[in-house]
């Protein structure tokens, strides 16, 4: 029998990555089983990137609580962690009086969720703060801030293995049984035990609480579809700009919000779906956010399409309820030891990191959380050359040249960046892997000129096999033989 760790995470999301942080604090062992072949491959990657305030949510629920208070920690953690943030505030934008009277009942209830410098605005200052944004007024959220949703899971992630947490990828957990106190978890890459299991597991949190036979849970997927635009669209809106809510439509409403990196995202729709992995788009819903988008922000064209997505809520609420369902966080007592973390939809990632202080302090009830005295709180961040000034990048190249070489032209990404991303800490050696570290292959020609370059790197520097390239892990191989 190997190693007996003290916790397993299930799920390296948002959420799994935050708590392998927080319990890299202390002297325990950790270790994370992961499914897929790199962080953030479920919604964590799949989202809208936005650090909400906490004024959408139910007045006294859980949800709102960790929303308020995720909100004030995040860009504390982002600054320790090197991930990409932006305070950028956020518009709710009226189109006649009956939406500023919901207004007026959203800032009450933000005030009580604990919310603060909410406001109405008229249409003159809506000009002023988004230029070219419709709507007779609206209320503005000084506190909501965007981010890179990636950097935060690889932050984590990075940061915990650098304190002692095991990561282990392509490790789907297929059973798990419990015996004397301690946890036994199957995976393809062998039996791993435990004396607590935290499920993190996104939209299978319910198949893995039903595993030990905790089946009271059950996972609504809800997708929500977006398309991206074009950086030359940037100029056109730096705060994201919502709608007022529409009670029951399962989501915020058809919104803009700016990226960290100059592209702007439209959507996310809400459709209820049977397939929790069905991540297709569908032309009417795309038709559906182009309309909706241009009914905000007029300027928007066709044209600055450059791409599509989407993510898939776990909604408690089943479809055509639109009722509402508070996260569920909490240790069995069915089960002990087996911390059950259902339904974590929007705003989870907000609230990713008081989550993780929730689940230290439901361990610490059972175990020794002693401190370690070495915990490394800081990561360093990956060199963005294109953020950087002309002189730095001069200084950077006389480094190392391969800074003076662009692999993707659209996002200005050199070789340096691509052989860092290749290399990184998991050993993740997928295209995504790889484009959500270094930010190729996500410009206008969607990797039309810089895929080939990677592909090269990866086969000349990294010796790989063309059939073993991937573009998410297995089944997405990009090359399947020779053709002569
Ligand atoms: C369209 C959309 C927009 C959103 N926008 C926002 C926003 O702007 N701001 C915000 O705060 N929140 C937003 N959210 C919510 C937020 O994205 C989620 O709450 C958060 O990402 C949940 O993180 P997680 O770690 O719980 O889940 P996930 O990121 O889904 O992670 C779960 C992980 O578990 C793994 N896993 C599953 N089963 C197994 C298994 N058997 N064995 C091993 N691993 C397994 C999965 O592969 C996955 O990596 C949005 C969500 C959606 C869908």
């Amino acid at each position: 029998m190997g190693k007996v760790y003290d916790v397993i995470i299930i799920g390296a999301g948002a959420v799994g990555c935050a708590i392998a942080r927080e319990l890299s604090r202390y002297n325990i062992s950790t270790l994370v089983l992961e499914k897929e072949c790199d962080v953030a491959y479920g919604t964590s990657g799949r989202m809208s990137g936005v650090v909400h305030a906490g004024f959408n949510n139910k007045t006294g629920s859980l949800m709102a609580k960790l929303c308020v208070e995720g909100n004030r920690l995040f860009e504390g953690v982002c600054s320790e962690l090197g991930i990409p943030y932006k305070k950028t505030g956020k518009v709710l934008v009226a189109f006649d009086e009956a939406d500023m009277k919901v207004l007026e009942g959203i800032i009450e209830r933000g005030k009580a969720n604990g919310c603060e410098g909410l406001r109405l605005i008229g249409q003159d200052e809506i000009r002023a703060i988004a230029p070219g944004i419709c709507g007779i007024g609206g209320m503005l959220s000084p506190n909501t801030a965007i981010f890179d949703p990636f950097e935060f899971c690889i932050a984590h992630a990075e940061n915990a293995m650098d304190n002692g947490v095991d990561f282990s990828l392509e490790s789907e957990v297929t059973a798990i049984s419990r015996r004397n106190d301690t946890f036994y978890v199957t995976t393809p890459k062998g039996v791993f035990s435990s004396r607590f299991i935290v499920n993190s597991a996104g939209l299978y949190c319910d198949r893995i609480s039903a595993m030990l036979g905790v089946d009271n849970y059950r996972i609504y997927p809800c997708r929500g579809q977006y398309y991206i635009l074009d950086k030359v669209a940037s100029d056109l809106l730096d705060i994201p700009a919502y709608p007022v809510p529409r009670p029951g439509i399962g989501g915020l409403g058809i919104h803009l919000t700016p990226t960290v990196d100059g592209n702007i995202i439209i959507g996310p729709s809400a459709e209820y779906l049977e397939d929790p992995d069905d991540y297709s788009t569908t032309p009417d819903v795309m038709d559906k956010l182009f309309s909706e988008a241009k009914a905000l922000l007029p300027a928007i064209e066709r044209k600055h399409i450059i791409g599509n997505y989407c993510g898939i809520r776990p909604k408690q609420a089943p479809p055509g309820e639109g009722g509402f369902r508070d996260f569920v966080i909490k240790e069995e007592e069915a089960c002990p030891g087996l911390i059950n973390l259902i339904g974590i939809e929007s705003p989870g990632f907000t609230a990713a990191v008081p989550i993780s202080f929730m689940v230290s302090d439901m361990l610490r009830k059972h175990i020794d959380l002693s401190p370690k005295t070495d915990f490394k709180a800081e990561r360093k961040a990956p060199v963005r050359f294109r953020e950087l000034s002309r002189e730095e990048q001069e200084k950077l190249i006389k480094t190392d040249p391969e800074y003076g070489e662009i692999i993707c032209r659209c996002q200005n990404v050199t070789r340096r960046e691509i052989r860092d991303a290749i290399e990184n800490r998991f050993g993740a050696r997928s295209i995504s892997a790889i484009k959500y570290r270094a930010w190729a292959t996500t410009g206008r020609c969607n990797g039309g000129y810089c895929l080939a370059k990677i592909v090269d790197m990866l086969i000349h520097d990294y010796h790989m096999k063309p059939e073993e390239i991937t573009y998410r892990g297995k089944g997405s191989e990009l090359f399947s033989g020779e053709v002569k």
